[in-house]
């Protein structure tokens, strides 16, 4: 089985005042590093990369970023580029999360050129898809997820440089999930995928959950074969809700 990672993702949160949350966090994993073996990140914001570096070091958790542009630098006012986090100390950046999807428009193309990008820096990518309530509720739910994996996916994707998240939208931040028996089918399905465009490597590639994940939940989430880990908003954010969930793995 594939080793899991465990990934926060802070979203537009987080200050120097949540440092000593970051540092618990980065403590508490380090606590149980030898009895889970599992991989931990924190995706913060990108003013707070730096100082998050500074704050877990000597701890196994990683630090990631949120976003990256697709272009290696230039005339693009507010936005980051690949080369920027991975100069601030990232290892990962999530790119295509349907919050920037819907916020920015960003479309699959879009997606994929930021995950080119992330590879030129040494970044691992975590590529986010999935589907919205009315496509779940009209049986579109795969066909979209389809279309993400295949347009947003370079080719030079690979276990060692991209993380695949299914993340339905309507599960995002709504206490709402899919069923055990949907996330397995839609993460068996994704697997395939995988399988059919990359040979036996897309065997390999990490497939994450996204979408309330919560300690009480996330035992029975991990318990799915094809769940390689979990992309966590809001209970990522507290270091005793985040290092729950990272004890269940
Ligand atoms: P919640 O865990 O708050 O539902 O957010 C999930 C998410 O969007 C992670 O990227």
């Amino acid at each position: 089985r594939v080793r899991p990672l465990i990934a926060g993702n802070w979203k537009m949160n987080g200050t120097a005042a949540e440092l000593p949350e970051l540092k618990r966090i980065a403590d508490g994993v380090d606590g149980t590093r030898s009895s889970s073996p599992y991989d931990a990140l924190i995706c913060v914001p990108a003013t707070l990369i730096d100082r998050a570096i500074k704050t877990v070091v000597g701890s196994p958790l990683a630090i990631g970023g949120q976003d990256c542009h697709g272009a290696e630098s230039g005339a693009h006012t507010g936005d980051v580029s690949a080369a920027m986090l991975a100069d601030a100390g990232a290892t990962h950046v999530i790119v295509g999360h349907s919050e920037r999807r819907a916020d920015h428009g960003e479309t699959d193309i879009d997606v994929m050129d930021k995950t080119l990008a992330a590879h030129a820096q040494g970044l691992t990518a975590i590529v986010c898809v999935g589907e919205t309530r009315q496509e779940r509720e009209d049986g579109q739910a795969m066909d979209v997820v389809d279309t993400q994996l295949a347009g947003s996916l370079p080719k030079d994707a690979a276990p060692g440089n991209t993380v695949v998240a299914y993340e339905p939208v309507w599960a995002i931040g709504t206490g709402l999930t899919p069923s055990l028996l949907d996330i397995e089918a839609m993460h068996d399905h994704m697997r395939q995928r995988l399988r059919e465009r990359f040979g036996p490597a897309g065997a390999r590639f990490r497939l994450l959950y996204g979408g309330s994940v919560k300690p009480a939940n996330a035992g029975e989430i991990f318990g799915i074969s094809s769940v390689d880990g979990a992309l966590v908003g809001g209970a990522s954010l507290k270091s005793d809700d985040f290092l729950a969930i990272c004890a269940t793995v």
